[in-house]
């Protein structure tokens, strides 16, 4: 199939942590790469925002990625997309009537809107995969919601006109089917994780005078609750919490890095958290392995990447039962969900598993396992696949499944 793929604000060229650079980044990225992996021919749209990009890149896996012109080419708050999302669909349309994709699919529902915008009159399937909802984002940030306002009228309807909607997990169902969307019309493939880059450690050298340590990862925003974190570890003695994300490796000047700070001192706190910055994502395995447990605690969450990721590393998850989460980690068996966000509730979950080695090794097995048998990208490429081909039009269908019979590689189709 020639894929589209739209994701107007997270490039997946894109260093991570930021503000706005994180798991949409990886999930585009490793998607475009496992779905290259089985033959497919993929073209990653995303919105230009510096000058020095070029205008077509082949990335190092194998797909285009394409820096569509709208708005300045400057760094712009996802939040503040919005205006430029016209100028976006004028372009992917030029490109899509040009070089005509079998289906495209959307990132966030700025994208989906572009999408919607741009492959409407040219007639393409689409497919949007939300990632996080403006109803679920209100709910929880009320006034601190900096979305636009239409937000959420825009996305139910371009829930409702897109061809097919994929949540990347169960608890965004709930909500879709709630917004009016048919169920008959919503699958559900998750994000996954590079199982190469996340592996748990060769032999765990224990070490019985190491103080205990615990690891949050996240971009430096509020709604991550490093300050529920923070707030826990008052009450898990002999205990350090890393956290990581940001803008940079040094966060000294970020806001939210100050106030996470000020909250480690009325705590006291303060000797024991370290606000590392920005890790490369290469040398995020390392940082989860170096984990006794990995927390987890935002207030909500839509899916949730770095479970995923410390569960492939063989590291016992504590998180707070919220979105993807609830899929992704099996309480009692691959980590401990939360399911009161208070210090006290979270303290007593990571100081149970710290006194229990016996547990934590158990569950650091089984997170591994589970990460390997339903989360790798290859496995997602084949579901994502599968929803992406059932939107073809039958004579495209039964091209596809001739060259499948051919063993040649799925290639351009030209409808006729
Ligand atoms: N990440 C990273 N370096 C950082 C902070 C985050 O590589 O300093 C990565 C992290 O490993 C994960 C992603 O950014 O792959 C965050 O994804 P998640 O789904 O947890 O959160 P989101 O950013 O989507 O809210």
């Amino acid at each position: 199939m020639r894929i589209a793929m739209v994701s107007e604000h997270a490039s997946p060229l894109a260093a991570l942590g930021g503000i706005d650079a994180g798991g949409q980044n990886v999930h585009v990225a490793a998607l475009a790469a496992a779905l290259v992996d089985r033959g497919h021919d993929v073209s990653v749209f995303t919105r230009r925002d510096s000058t020095d990009l070029p205008d077509d890149v082949t990335a190092p896996d194998g797909y285009r990625v394409v820096h569509v012109p709208a708005g300045p080419p400057a760094p712009i708050a996802k939040d503040d997309l919005l205006p430029f999302m016209g100028d976006f669909a004028a372009g992917l349309s030029e490109h899509w009537t040009a070089d005509r994709p079998d289906v495209v699919h959307a990132h966030f529902w700025m994208s989906g809107l572009a999408t919607q915008l741009a492959a409407g009159p040219l007639a393409i399937p689409t497919v949007v995969t939300f990632r996080a909802l403006g109803v679920v984002k209100k709910r929880h940030q009320g006034t601190r919601d900096t979305s636009p306002l239409s937000r959420t009228k825009i996305e139910r309807l371009i829930a409702r006109s897109a061809d097919h909607v994929i949540a990347t997990c169960s608890d965004e169902v709930t909500e879709l089917v709630r917004m009016g969307i048919p169920r008959r019309r919503i699958s559900v493939v998750p994000c996954g994780v590079d199982l190469e880059q996340f592996q748990p450690a060769a032999i765990a050298s224990a070490d019985p005078t190491r103080r205990g340590r615990l690891v949050a990862v996240g971009r430096l925003v509020p709604r991550k609750g490093f300050d529920l974190a923070i707030a826990a570890l008052a009450s898990v003695p002999d205990t350090e919490l890393i956290i990581a994300g940001g803008e940079r490796s040094d966060v000294s000047d970020d806001a939210e890095a100050k106030r996470l700070r000020q909250i480690a001192v009325a705590h006291g706190v303060a000797d024991r958290v370290r606000l590392v910055g920005q890790v490369s994502h290469e040398s995020m395995p390392d940082l989860l392995r170096s984990a006794d447990v990995v927390l987890c605690t935002p207030t909500y969450e839509p899916f949730g990447l770095v479970p995923l990721e410390a569960m492939a590393c063989g590291i016992p998850v504590v998180a707070t039962a919220v979105g993807g989460f609830l899929d992704t980690v099996i309480d009692g068996v691959t980590g401990v969900l939360v399911h009161r966000r208070t210090p006290a509730a979270v303290a007593d979950a990571v100081r149970r598993l710290l006194a229990d080695e016996g547990r934590r090794t158990g569950y650091g097995m089984s997170a591994a396992d589970r990460a390997h048998a339903r989360y790798s990208w290859e496995q997602i490429a084949v579901d994502t696949e599968r929803v992406l081909r059932s939107l073809l039009p039958e004579p495209v269908v039964a091209q596809h499944a001739e060259m499948a019979e051919d063993g040649t590689r799925d290639g351009r189709l030209d409808l006729v």
